[in-house]
């Protein structure tokens, strides 16, 4: 009779895949053989066993089967378990990182990620806030590397790839060093096919065996009215190509700043000096935002350094419809020299603020 998985992860055989994670974890940090100095043998074992279970139990195909027949073939070991069949390394730097703070002696494992080359590419523009105010078309040009058309990506002269003798055409190489108790544990992309599995039998001169070749592109870019800083607009497939895959373009914005009025998100904020008998009595204003102009009143009374919110004349939504507002922040300007006549007035002023100052109070 096979081992009972369920049984030795301590779980129904209806768990979902969290509670079969979460029992695991637990058992993981319990058997630890670190945890374990008194009887790391026995230890060892146990934590071989869970992990066994988990590498099945939290496969849905390997599950499948296991239900099914009972057994479970891994990958290079037929029916027995080998720690080169764990696929979840991931998960015990993240229990066991926290739980001990670090591996302890010869026990230590490297995670091990096996990816091609990133295909997606970014290209960074600087646009003008005017075009991102009113949207507009923009042409890009960039360098990306595209098929090799002499080989058709293949890499190959006549086409004809031969099964990588390093990796058999897996495209991975494992990297086992003893350590110990665990073995580190490396994938990586075979080193003399990249990764691919295959190798030309006669490689192109064009591309040199790559299959694709560096070119210039262009492309028209439609930044959106209202667009924001860093935004990020994606073309599908126009990215890299690598032996018949390719990435995808992102061009990525940056939006200038100006210097007469700055955007806050959907508002735009500047600044207005008028002078304190408009700040007493109101006044109107007019401002222009690129091409708009907007006409706004600063009620009587307005005091230094107030803001007064303009609905609806800010920077076009990005989400949504409409436009965010438009906040002022007057600023009330104090005269340096005055005619004859401006101090004969402001002194009048000044008598008549007294006089009504002294009827105030009494
Ligand atoms: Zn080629
Ligand atoms: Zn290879």
């Amino acid at each position: 009779m096979a081992k009972d998985y369920y049984k030795i992860l301590g779980v129904d055989k209806t768990a979902t895949g969290e509670e079969i994670q979460k029992s695991f974890r637990q058992l993981a940090r319990k058997y630890h053989p670190d945890a374990n100095p008194d009887n790391k043998k026995e230890a060892e074992e146990k934590f071989k066993e869970i992990s066994e279970a988990y590498e099945v139990l939290s496969d849905p195909d390997k599950r499948t089967t296991y239900d099914r027949t009972g057994q479970v073939n891994f990958g290079g070991g037929g029916s027995n378990f080998r720690w080169e069949d764990f696929t979840h390394f991931t998960d015990f730097e993240d229990i066991f990182n926290r739980v001990f703070g670090s591996f302890g002696n010869g026990s230590m494992f490297t995670s091990a990620r096996n990816e091609g080359p990133d295909l997606d590419l970014a290209v960074r523009i600087t646009i003008d806030l005017e075009d991102a105010y009113y949207g507009r078309k923009q042409s890009v040009r960039y360098r990306r590397n595209v098929t090799c058309q002499a080989c058709k990506g293949s890499g190959s002269k006549d086409g004809v790839l031969n099964t990588c003798r390093t990796c058999g055409g897996t495209g991975q190489e494992r990297v086992v060093q003893g350590q110990g108790f665990f073995n580190m544990v490396t994938v990586i992309s075979c080193r003399t096919c990249g990764g691919r599995g295959k190798i030309p039998r006669i490689v192109c001169q064009t591309c040199h065996g790559s299959g694709s070749v560096s070119a210039t592109e262009s492309l028209e870019v439609e930044v959106p009215k209202g667009a924001v800083n860093n935004l990020k607009i994606r073309f599908k497939g126009r990215g890299q190509s690598y032996h018949g895959r390719t990435g995808d373009l992102f061009v990525v914005l940056s939006i200038e700043n100006r210097t007469d009025f700055v955007r806050d998100g959907d508002n735009i904020l500047t600044k207005e000096w008028i002078s304190f008998p408009e700040a007493a009595l109101g006044t109107e204003r007019d401002i222009k935002v690129f091409n708009e102009t907007f006409h706004y009143k600063i009620p009587p009374g307005t005091q230094p350094g107030e803001m007064i919110r303009v609905k609806s004349c800010g920077f076009p939504k990005f989400k949504g419809s409409g436009n965010g507002d438009l906040l002022v922040r007057v600023q009330i300007e104090v005269p340096k020299r005055l005619s004859s006549t401006q101090k004969e007035l402001l002194e009048k002023l000044l008598s008549e603020q007294d006089k009504k100052r002294f009827w105030q109070k009494t």
